[in-house]
């Protein structure tokens, strides 16, 4: 098999496979979760010779997870994704799986957090999602409407304002999160979406305090300044907004947003359970290299729906020219996908949606 050690967008090494002619790679998170499977279990160069040494059988991958763990399982989650992923487009992507709904795209246009070195933000992504689109492709061109109609307005309440982006293309002007929801409530009307924060609460919770710039706040105080958040800013969407371990501050975040567990959960079924028997979340990330397999993606997305937890599938801050998770989102009915907004490995995942949408329609 042909292996190739690649750069995601944010410059790291990472792992591509050409499986067959059909090529996969792997993304890199920044923010990551303590209990996520691990990115490799030995080292980039050792794993990729690992896998130039595979004999890989015929499988489907959605369904005998032990031939294929049987072979990977010397390897860490990024030679796993990266291996599945060309095998998946090998077998023709969605079209391998059985659904074909279209998600809607949920993008961060401003962002800061553990994405952007020294931002004022301590709130990682401040997100929309079109309300209103008839079509995934107006739902893309809208959202790429306002990221640009933004960048003009940060202008003004940040003087200095130098075109600085996150790690996914999100804007991070020098400004703090509340003036940041005020911005987007004025236009949210005008644009016709909704707000969404993915506040990565664990990358600023230190010593059993939430630590802001001008503020501590214990646990108790967090879930009151969240659920006035939710109220102020009229918010459909908060990821994360406590910090990785506590199940139970989850349960009294206001359920009226979704309530989305992303470092909470990591793609792990059990830790899933275990939300759900809390009342923890009522929607979660999905992110394959989180648990490092299709099969285990597949057995979580179809267990949260029939539980009526909505799964978002979800990109990673240092990604590759990959749209497999566009495929997984149309393929398994993930009614989101988070994945950006602006730059190539974002636009590449948005216009293969857009041309699946187009494939269907003529149908
Ligand atoms: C996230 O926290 O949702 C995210 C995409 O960040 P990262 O990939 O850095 O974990
Ligand atoms: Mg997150």
């Amino acid at each position: 098999m042909q292996v190739n050690k690649i750069k995601n967008s944010r410059g790291e090494d990472t792992v591509e496979v050409n499986y067959n002619g059909f090529r996969g790679s792997a993304p890199g998170g920044k923010s990551k979760g303590i209990y996520e499977a691990k990115d490799f279990l030995t080292n980039i160069d050792d794993e990729i010779s690992q896998l130039k040494e595979l004999n890989v059988p015929d499988v489907n991958i959605f369904d005998d997870f032990e031939k294929i763990d049987n072979i990977t399982n010397n390897l860490g989650s990024t030679a796993r994704i990266a291996l599945e992923f060309a095998m998946f487009q090998y077998k023709g992507g969605y079209k391998f799986l059985d659904g074909r709904k279209l998600p809607r795209p949920l993008g961060n246009v401003i962002g800061g957090g553990m994405h952007k070195d020294n931002s004022n933000l301590e709130f990682q992504e401040f997100l929309i999602i079109p309300n209103k689109a008839k079509t995934l492709k107006e739902a893309v061109e809208n959202n790429l409407k306002f990221h640009a109609f933004i960048h003009d307005k940060l202008k003004k309440p940040d003087k200095n304002f130098n075109d600085e982006k996150t790690d996914e293309g999100a804007w991070s002007p020098n400004l703090n999160n509340e003036d940041v929801l005020k911005l987007l409530k004025k236009y949210s009307g005008k644009f016709k979406f909704k707000i969404g924060v993915d506040m990565a609460a664990s990358s600023f919770f230190k010593n059993n305090l939430y630590k802001y710039k001008d503020k501590e706040l214990t646990k108790d105080e967090q879930i009151d300044y969240i659920n006035k958040l939710i109220k102020k800013y009229d918010l459909y969407y908060v990821e994360d907004p406590l910090n990785q371990d506590d199940f139970l501050g989850f349960a009294y975040i206001n359920k009226k947003a979704l309530v989305v567990g992303d470092d909470l959960i990591v793609t792990n079924i059990e830790r899933l359970k275990r939300a759900m028997h809390l009342n923890a979340v009522n929607a979660l990330i999905v992110k394959p290299n989180q648990c490092g397999s299709l099969f285990k993606v597949k057995e979580i997305v179809e267990y949260a729906k029939k539980n009526n937890i909505i799964p978002i599938i979800s990109h990673r801050s240092g990604e590759t020219m990959d749209a497999s998770i566009s495929h997984l989102a149309v393929g398994l009915e993930i009614p989101i996908i988070k994945t950006g907004i602006f730059g190539k490995e974002r636009e590449y995942k948005l216009n293969e949606l857009i041309k699946i949408e187009k494939e269907l329609s003529l149908k």
